[in-house]
């Protein structure tokens, strides 16, 4: 799997080559980006299961959240802490934050992202 360092960006970004999110940090794969900074990319869910519903990836790619919190509490909080600043700003009277991990809790894709929710009530139990 082709493994390569990209120059000035974060210390902690790392590009896997045949990773559809490390393609949409590098630009290779268009998106709808709506935050960016040092260690975190967020954009929109192509298939939008809410009003918002914005995807954050740590720069630095690993398979799942597990993955993030192994690598640096640092990228772990600003994945949160990005999320609530892009549900503040939207006026979001609350929201909700998933990171699927593994085929039985519904991942697909296997770049660790955080899935932040918002925009209509939100019913629990979860699917
Ligand atoms: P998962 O099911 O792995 O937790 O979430 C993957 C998410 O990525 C899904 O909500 C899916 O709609 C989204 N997704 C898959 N491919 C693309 C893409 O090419 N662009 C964007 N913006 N979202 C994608
Ligand atoms: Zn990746």
């Amino acid at each position: 799997m082709g493994r390569r360092r990209i120059q000035r960006r974060s210390r902690y970004t790392c590009i896997m080559s045949d990773c559809l999110f490390c393609k949409i940090i590098e630009g290779v794969i268009p998106a709808d980006i709506v935050f960016r900074n040092e260690n975190v990319v967020a954009f929109n869910d192509l298939n939008p299961q809410a009003p918002t519903h914005v995807l954050l990836i740590p720069t630095l790619h690993t398979e799942n959240a597990a993955g993030v919190a192994r690598n640096s509490a640092t990228i772990t909080a600003d994945l949160f802490l990005a999320a609530d600043q892009i549900a503040n700003d939207r006026g979001l009277n609350g929201y909700r934050t998933v990171f699927n991990t593994g085929e039985d809790a519904g991942q697909t894709v296997f770049h660790a992202h955080l899935h932040l929710l918002g925009g209509r009530p939100m019913a629990w139990p979860p699917g």
